[in-house]
């Protein structure tokens, strides 16, 4: 028997996995061509070459792997392809950093363990990308991913027949008139001179472009713009709130003389606003206690001094309407409060400051409140002061979110218009009569990824992917509706996402990638070029043959992709042979559509949604994605991994410290929701000595001698039946970590109880331990593939456990009643235990226990419960009955015990009392008490009557003496 203390196991070593690896890559194991089976295609998005892997890819790539395996052994042929991504302006911009000496980008490569020797070969982004590239395939075999490496390829112009394949989707695309070039707000990184897309963030990835109203007040000729989200209060206004402390720049934007804080007048440079600074200055103090002139209605608005005005947001001047928002509000009171001193301060008459009142403009009285919403609501909060920044943003949100969708106006000429309809209108009028204009900001701070703070920018002449046309936007949704995701919660990110997107800069100046074929100053960005190369894969293993990009001309892949041409004129005008087209054409349409794709909720919110908009655009719907898998990231040891704080664990280090199969199982039992899992080496360690235990089993296999086939071997083989059957649906659903509590842990504890109710692991039957051994292994092997090769040699199987066919659920065998019996034999055996153990913490000792089997009453009760429905019911049907009737309340309390039960036994009194009978030497030695199988109305002494009356079905009283 293998020392089970020992870390230095035969299985579990490295060696055994390179072996194992060996004999896969010798046989073509995973290389997948299409045949008579059915398929399933399956795909992880390529990963960014710009680092090593770690173990958050590791995570989600172990759970496409499982699944991968898994389906493979249910008979699907299955392909698991594989490539590398290297578009964009990450890899690019570290070349360009360390070619200008930033000696950060070099530290930081060096601190990520980068040999020093590569730092000169880094100055060459091709080369950094290849660079990774290498080390990510040596890294995946070592991991003993299934994948059919003969499909494998990069993105960008380092491998031209992709950018030939890109350039194909572009003109499609264009053709449909789903790309257009126009003008557009987009999230701007003015050192990249890009826009900067949420996967290019270090901050605000979830930011969105929003837009503001600039409403014009005025002082003679002076405007002074209010930026607000909800025109429509202008109504409400009943004073203006300036930064005293901030100064203000004098701007013209065509003939007006605006006043603005530099940001907004350079932000509104940035949005094509016509807009020159005066060189006159303004102190926003010297603005308090004047007067603006309301647009809408000519009334005299007072300038007040305000501390939470920010000057980096909107125009840096606000409107303040007290009774629809909260800040407006608790400002005011302050400014009520501190009146005398501003009066002194300022010169305003104090008079002036105390006879401001909320307007109130919004009915929102069926939400329950009165007329001043922002004031009821500072009440209920506690607020006072504008300085409670964190409970007035709870207040504003509550407040916004609830006139928007339930306020009505309730002020001319927009009474009785919703505000969700009079915002949008106000807005229109207000811009369109000269009395507002646009602006855009952002719903939250960015910082590219390069370190530089981004803002809108309109820019002209970009190329934009039409997201928001209607239809297109709608066959999206409809599809999101339609297809499988796992888990359930995704759909609802990914619709929000579909719903807000706007069109899509898909170009940028900078970086590797491919050039926009009709445009060639312009790259396809990063996730624009990402959206459908799972259709590549298909043909991929042609093309890395020897197809050349020259030869792959936009009718290839027409015909290749869409059916459309004649093969033998297409075969002439590429000079690929005709009968390669065809295989071709046969392989994508064998292969499509992608079966799953597994990805890490990153995705969630851009690629996995761009994926759907363009198969929707470019394919019929049986070419489209049906499942999407995703998962959340993963912690180390409870902590966040993250580059700056060093703490990403590296996968290779991982594999040559634990092994690729702990790594594996550890990584892809851990999770299956969004929620983020912690990787432990304590889980790891979990893991590992079960494995082992599994290896000793089989050890012993020749040492167990039984040949019955008894209870304690039928419960054995209906527990297997039940795990091999749950664990086989959940896998079908992604649900990884709950499949591993029946595939392994179920089983091992099924399997120790096995031995002890045999009474040894000499006297179990070998051969019904040999199949469940067998079955286990079976199924752990997507999880943990080299252990479980290893150990289906050592059972005597043939060929190799991954292409094993996985086990099938034998219905049959499933014996609720038995798996019922040994339930509660084990747990009166843990009852027995806690109280001998009781009896004896307190001096005394005990030699016997008696158990009393529940009266026949007791198990008429259940099968009259068990055909009710409620309670009145039952005690109804039993009281008709005289016997029950006499029994009066001790009826009425079992039935309301039973009712709390969360499942009700089926066992019957006769089995019950047969079972224990069996049982009660195995009870006798587990407890190394005498034992004595009773019947309640057997009890006669006060305590043997007082614990027999607690016997209720499947749970007999119990006395220790
Ligand atoms: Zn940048």
């Amino acid at each position: 028997m293998a020392n089970s203390d020992s870390t230095e196991g035969e299985t579990l070593d490295k060696s055994v996995e390179e072996k194992w690896q060996r004999k896969w890559e010798e046989a073509k194991v995973f290389e997948a061509d299409p045949d008579e089976r059915e398929k399933f295609f399956i795909t992880f998005p390529y990963p960014y070459m710009n680092s090593a892997p770690h173990i958050g890819h590791a995570y989600t790539l172990s759970r496409v792997d499982v699944i991968a395996r898994f389906r493979r052994m249910l008979g699907y042929n299955v392909l698991f392809p594989f490539a590398f991504h290297a578009t964009g302006a990450t890899i690019y911009g570290v070349a360009e950093r360390l070619r200008k000496g930033d000696e950060d980008q070099k530290r930081a490569l060096l601190v990520a363990g980068l040999p020093e020797e590569e730092i000169e070969n880094f100055k060459d982004p091709v080369y950094i990308a290849n660079y990774w590239r290498r080390i990510w395939e040596r890294v995946l075999r070592k991991f003993g991913v299934s994948v059919d490496w003969r499909r494998k390829f990069i993105t960008t112009e380092m491998f031209p027949p992709y950018s030939k394949f890109i350039e194909w989707q572009y003109l499609k695309l264009k053709e449909m008139g789903y790309v257009y070039k126009g003008t557009h707000p987009v999230v701007w990184c003015p050192n990249c001179k890009s826009p900067t897309g949420n996967a290019d963030r270090i901050e605000g990835e979830e930011a969105r472009v929003v837009e503001i109203t600039l409403i014009k007040f005025k002082i003679d000729d002076l405007v002074l713009p209010t930026a607000t989200f909800r025109p429509e209060t202008i109504f409400g206004v009943t004073n203006l709130w300036v930064n005293p402390d901030h100064e203000y720049g004098i701007y013209l934007l065509g003939e007006e003389k605006w006043v603005l804080s530099d940001e907004a007048a350079f932000k509104l440079k940035e949005q094509k606003k016509d807009i020159r600074p005066t060189g006159e200055r303004i102190k926003g103090r010297d603005l308090v206690g004047k007067k603006a002139k309301n647009p809408v209605n000519d009334t005299e608005i007072i300038i007040l001094p305000a501390e939470f005005v920010d000057p980096n947001e909107g125009s840096g001047l606000v409107m303040s309407v007290p009774s629809h928002a909260p800040y407006d509000y608790a400002a005011l009171l302050d400014i009520k409060r501190e009146a005398k001193k501003l009066s002194s301060e300022y010169g305003i008459p104090k008079i002036e400051i105390e006879r401001i009142e909320p307007i109130s403009i919004i009915d929102l009285s069926s939400e329950g409140f009165g007329e001043h919403p922002a004031i009821e609501i500072c009440a209920e909060m506690g607020i006072e002061s504008q300085r409670e920044v964190e409970k007035l943003e709870e207040a504003t949100n509550k407040i916004y979110k609830k006139e928007f969708h339930k306020g009505v106006m309730k002020v001319e000429p927009y009474n009785g218009i919703k505000v969700s309809e009079a915002k949008v209108e106000v807005a229109r009028n207000l811009i369109s009569s000269g009395k507002a204009e646009l602006m855009y900001d952002l719903s939250e701070e960015v910082v590219c990824r390069c370190g530089t703070k981004c803002h809108v920018k309109v820019i002209e002449d970009q190329w934009f992917l039409k997201y928001s046309d209607e239809d297109w936007k709608q066959k999206v949704l409809d599809w999101l509706d339609a297809m499988e995701i796992y888990p359930e919660e995704a759909r609802a990110q990914m619709r929000n996402f579909v719903l807000e997107l706007r069109d899509w800069a898909f170009t940028r100046r900078k970086g590797l990638g491919t050039r926009l074929p009709w445009d060639k100053e312009w790259m396809i960005e990063t996730l624009s070029d990402s959206v459908i190369y799972m259709a590549f894969y298909t043909i991929a293993k042609h093309v890395n043959q020897g197809i050349g990009a020259e030869q792959l001309i936009p009718e290839v892949f027409d015909y290749v992709f869409l059916g459309i041409g004649d093969p033998s004129k297409v075969s002439n005008k590429s000079g690929i042979p005709k009968e390669k087209l065809l295989e071709m054409r046969r392989e994508f349409e064998y292969w499509y559509p992608v079966d799953l794709r597994g990805s890490g909720k990153d995705l969630l919110s851009n690629h996995l949604v761009f994926s759907i908009y363009h198969h929707v655009a470019l394919w019929p719907i049986d070419k489209w994605p049906r499942a999407y898998s995703v998962n959340g990231w993963v912690l180390f040891e409870g902590e966040k991994m993250s580059k700056s704080r060093g703490k990403v664990i590296n996968l290779e280090e991982a594999i040559e410290k634990w092994g690729s199969d702990l790594v594996r199982i550890t990584l892809a039992s851990s999770g299956e929701t969004l929620d983020d899992v912690d990787f432990r080496e304590e889980n790891l360690r979990t893991f590992e000595s079960r494995l082992r235990r599994i290896e000793e089993y089989i050890e012993l296999l020749g040492k167990m001698k039984g040949r019955e086939i008894g209870r304690a071997e039928r419960y054995l083989i209906s527990r297997l039946q039940r795990n091999v059957k749950e664990a086989t649906e959940m896998l079908k659903k992604t649900m990884t970590r709950s499949a591993m509590v029946r595939i392994l842990f179920n089983p091992m504890n099924d399997l120790k109880w096995y031995f002890k109710r045999v009474g040894g692991i000499d006297k179990a039957n070998g051969e019904v331990v040999r199949e469940c051994l067998k079955k286990i292994v079976l199924m752990l092997c997507p999880y943990t593939p080299h252990f479980s090769e290893e150990m289906w040699s050592k059972l005597g199987g043939d060929g190799f456990a991954s292409l094993q066919k996985w086990p099938e659920p034998d219905y049959s065998k499933i014996n609720e009643k038995i798996e019922e019996q040994e339930r509660l034999l084990s747990s009166l055996i843990e009852d027995i235990k806690e109280i001998k153990g009781l009896i004896e913490s307190r001096g005394a000792s005990t030699k016997k226990v008696k158990i009393f089997v529940a009266s026949d009453w007791k198990y008429q009760t259940l099968s009259t419960l068990r055909e009710k429905r409620n309670k009145e019911e039952v005690i109804k049907e039993l009281m008709s009955m005289e016997e029950f009737r006499k029994r009066g309340m001790e009826v009425i309390r079992l039935v309301e015990r039973l009712f709390k039960e969360e499942t009700l036994p089926i066992i019957t009194r006769e089995e019950e009392i047969e079972m224990l009978r069996e049982a009660s030497d195995f009870i006798s030695k587990e407890t190394s008490l005498e034992v004595e199988i009773l019947s309640e109305e057997e009890a006669k002494e006060e305590k043997e009557l007082n614990k027999a009356k607690q016997s209720i079905p499947g749970r007999p009283g119990i006395l220790l003496l």
